[in-house]
């Protein structure tokens, strides 16, 4: 009960500076329990508007990014789409929630084996029903997920240093991709439009910071990442 009142407080918020604008965002946020995507001792601090760590240096984004990126996402029931980055899962959770009003499905690719391994078990706590339709998989998302191509919609939520190649090959003409692309520091959300001609177009949305991507198309491990 305490959770519900805070969640639905921060879905007003959001509502209010206008980042929740469609009522399938509202709905599968209202849906959604962030605290069972937090580690324990930070369930507290779940419905405050800000990332917290998740381990393995990584973070659950915040709720305000998690909404703006869903919105520009546009995902739509029925969709089939990818999430590289799994982290918590909640955002999986999220996009889960809308597809599957149509009977869509959610696949997503996490290059830490231990944070799908606890995704699952957050779904699996939180939104049983959706696992049905949730694919995990354990590898390098910056390659993209080429065995389930083509997809509707893909979403990246660590930053990138360019647009992946193969991430283009694998939207469906009409398709969007949305991703962070900058240095380590500050990036920008970029909304990539593939058109049914299969030409791209490309708009900025907001500034962000994620962390790496990395990967064959992402930062090295090595390099540090850092400009
Ligand atoms: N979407 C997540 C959530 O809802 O909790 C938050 C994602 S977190 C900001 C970024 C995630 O991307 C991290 O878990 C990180 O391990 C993962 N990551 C980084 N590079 C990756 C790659 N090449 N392939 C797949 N996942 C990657």
């Amino acid at each position: 009960m305490r959770f519900f009142e805070e969640r639905r407080r921060l879905v007003e918020e959001l509502k209010s500076e206008g980042v929740i604008r469609s009522k399938l965002v509202e709905e599968a946020f209202l849906h959604i329990p962030r605290e069972e995507f937090v580690p324990e001792h930070l369930r507290s601090y779940a419905y405050v508007d800000t990332p917290l760590p998740i381990g393995y240096g990584q973070t659950i984004s915040a709720p305000h990014m998690v909404a703006i990126m869903t919105e520009e996402l546009e995902a739509q029931p029925g969709d089939v789409v990818l999430e590289i980055g799994t982290g918590s899962g909640y955002q999986a959770a999220i996009l889960a929630y809308i597809v599957s009003k149509g009977h869509g499905h959610v696949y997503t690719i996490e290059i830490v084996k231990e944070l799908t391994k606890r995704a699952i078990n957050n779904f699996a706590k939180a939104v049983p029903e959706l696992l049905d339709y949730t694919t995990f998989v354990i590898g390098d998302g910056s390659k993209g997920l080429e065995i389930f191509a083509p997809y509707d919609k893909i979403i990246v939520t660590a930053a990138a240093p360019n647009i992946p190649e193969p991430l283009i090959k694998q939207l469906k003409p009409g398709g969007r991709l949305v991703i962070p692309v900058g240095n380590r520091w500050s990036q920008v959300l970029l909304i990539v439009d593939k058109r049914r001609d299969g030409a791209i177009r490309i708009r900025e949305s907001v500034p962000c910071v994620f962390v790496p991507l990395v990967g064959e198309y992402g930062w090295s491990k090595e390099s540090e990442y850092l400009y």
